[in-house]
C-alpha cells in the first residue's frame, strides 16, 4: 500500500498529496520525472509551511544512502534523503564531523539545505555552506552533476525545492571534535542587549532562550575542546547544575547533555537527542534573520510589542549565523542574528501574531526562514538575485514539474500575473 504524506512532522500543515511515489532507483527518479506533469520531493517533512506541498508526492526513502569518502577525508557524498543523524552515524565510524547541526538531527540533508537551515555559532555558516557538490534530477529527467566552482552552484544549494530532485549531497567533512555544552539562566533583558554580542561570542555555538517574559531566560553555550574551566555565570546568568529543557516546564530526557561534560560533536551541537521527539511536537515555528549589528536594536523592538505575541510563545531563541554567497541564503553577504518562534499550534493567532513581528522588524530587513511560518510580503525585493533564480528555475524546470502554489506565489510572484 502507498504511504502518502497527510501532515508535517507537527501536524499543524496538511499536504494535499494524493499520491506518493517511492523509487528504488536514480533511474526510476529519472523516468518518474520525465514523464510527470507535476511532482514534488518529500524530505523529513518538518517545514511549517506549504513549501513542500504538492499533488504527486516523490519519497527517496527507498534509495539507498550509499555514503562514500572522497577527497582523502574531506568529503563525504551520500543520498540527499539521508538524516544528520544517519550521516552522523557515519561520520563517527571514520572519526570525522561536519561544521555543524541544527537543534535536532532528525531532519534530511536536501530538504534542510533547500532552506538554508541552520545551527548557531559566529563563525559557522548555515548547513548549505558544506555542501560541496549536488546530483539532481533536473525537469526534463536528465541525471546533473554539479560541484562547487560552476556558474550555478551557488544558485542551486539553497534550492527551495524548486530546481529538481537532489539524489545525492557531497559535504566537506573534518576530523571528527568534542563539544560540551553548560546552560546559564536567569539572564536580564538590559544585560542581553548590553552584552548581546560578548554573549553570542561565549562558545562555539551559542543559543539564547527566551519566553520574552520578565528575565530574557537563559544562555545554552556549547564549546570545542578546551582547557578553561566553564565560568561561574555570564553577566550576571548563573550556571545550571541539571540539564534543561528550552520550553521551560518541559522534561529535559530528549535534549543533549548539557552538564558541561565532553563528547561527540553530534551528541551536543543539537539541543534534541536523535531518537526521541524533539521540540514539544503541538508547535508552529517561524524564524527571521536580521543582519547581526542591529541584533540587538531588533530585540529591543520586538520587546515593545512583546504584547503582541509573547503569550502565544512557547520557546524564543536567539542565534547567529555567518555569512555566506549562497544565492537565496538569508545569511547572503551578512552576518545575521536569528531570532526564532516555536508558538503553541493555533495557526490563526500566529499569523496575526507574525503580522507584527514582520511590521516590527521591516526596516531592519528581517528575512524569514523559508521552512516555517511568515506572510512572504515584500520578500522577493529583499532577494537580489532573485531574478537570475528564476531564470536558472525556467532552464532547469521549463516545464513546472516541481514546482507548487507556495512557489509561484512567494517566490517566483508569477500567480499575481
Ligand atoms: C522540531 C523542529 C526543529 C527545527 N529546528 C531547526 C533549526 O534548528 N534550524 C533551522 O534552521 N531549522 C529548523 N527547523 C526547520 C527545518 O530544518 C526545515 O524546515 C527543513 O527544511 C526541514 O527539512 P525536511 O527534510 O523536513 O524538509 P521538507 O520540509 O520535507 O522539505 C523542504 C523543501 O525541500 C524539498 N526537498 C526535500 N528533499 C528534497 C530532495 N531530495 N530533492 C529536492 N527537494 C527536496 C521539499 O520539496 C521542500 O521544498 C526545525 C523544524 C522542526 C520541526
Amino acid at each position: 500500500m502507498t504511504r502518502v504524506p497527510t501532515t508535517n512532522w507537527a501536524a499543524s500543515f496538511h499536504y494535499g498529496f494524493r499520491d506518493c511515489l517511492y523509487p528504488t532507483s536514480v533511474e526510476a527518479v529519472c523516468e518518474i520525472v520525465a514523464r510527470s506533469p507535476k511532482i514534488k520531493t518529500v524530505g523529513s517533512g518538518h517545514s511549517f509551511n506549504a513549501i513542500a506541498d504538492g499533488e504527486v508526492g516523490l519519497s527517496l526513502s527507498e534509495l539507498p544512502i550509499n555514503p562514500i569518502i572522497e577527497g582523502d577525508g574531506t568529503q563525504v557524498s551520500i543520498g540527499g534523503h539521508c538524516t544528520y543523524g544517519e550521516l552522523a552515524l557515519f561520520l563517527h565510524r571514520h572519526h570525522l564531523a561536519v561544521h555543524n547541526l541544527a537543534s535536532l538531527p532528525h531532519i534530511s540533508i536536501a530538504g534542510a539545505i533547500a532552506t538554508a537551515t541552520h545551527g548557531s555559532g559566529n563563525r559557522n555558516g548555515n548547513l548549505a555552506t558544506a555542501v560541496s557538490g549536488l546530483e539532481m534530477v533536473s525537469g526534463d529527467g536528465r541525471l546533473i552533476k554539479v560541484a562547487r566552482g560552476h556558474a550555478d552552484f551557488l544558485a542551486l544549494v539553497v534550492h527551495l525545492g524548486a530546481l529538481g530532485v537532489i539524489t545525492r549531497v557531497t559535504l566537506d567533512v573534518q576530523p571528527e571534535f568534542q563539544v560540551a555544552q553548560s546552560v546559564y539562566e536567569g539572564l536580564a533583558w538590559d544585560k542581553l542587549l548590553a552584552n548581546l554580542d560578548e554573549i553570542m561570542a561565549a562558545g562555539y555555538s551559542v543559543s539564547v532562550f527566551t519566553q520574552w517574559r520578565q528575565h530574557a531566560g537563559s544562555i545554552w553555550v556549547k564549546r570545542t575542546a578546551s582547557a578553561d574551566e566553564w565560568p561561574a555565570a555570564i553577566h550576571g546568568a548563573t550556571r545550571a547544575t541539571v540539564n534543561r529543557h528550552p520550553i521551560s516546564g518541559l522534561d529535559s530526557q530528549n535534549c543533549t547533555e548539557q552538564l558541561g561534560q565532553y563528547g561527540r560533536w553530534s551528541d551536543r551541537l543539537p539541543h534534541f537527542k536523535m531518537g526521541f521527539t524533539p521540540s514539544s511536537g503541538e508547535e508552529i515555528q517561524s524564524e527571521f534573520h536580521v543582519s547581526k549589528e542591529y541584533g540587538a536594536t531588533a530585540i529591543e523592538a520586538l520587546l515593545s510589542i512583546r504584547e503582541k505575541f509573547a503569550h502565544l510563545v512557547q520557546a524564543a531563541e536567539f542565534r547567529t549565523v555567518a555569512a555566506d554567497e549562497l544565492w537565496l541564503s538569508p545569511q547572503y553577504h551578512r552576518d545575521t542574528l536569528s531570532i526564532h518562534f516555536t508558538w503553541i499550534r493555533d495557526q490563526e493567532a500566529v499569523n496575526a501574531a507574525v503580522e507584527h513581528i514582520e511590521q516590527k522588524l521591516s526596516r531592519f530587513t528581517a528575512l524569514p526562514h523559508w521552512g516555517k511560518v511568515f506572510t512572504g510580503r515584500h520578500i522577493r525585493a529583499k532577494y537580489e538575485r532573485l531574478p537570475e533564480f528564476a531564470q536558472l528555475r525556467d532552464r532547469m524546470d521549463p516545464q513546472r514539474t516541481f514546482s507548487n502554489p507556495w512557489l509561484e506565489d512567494v517566490i517566483f510572484g508569477t500567480s499575481e500575473n
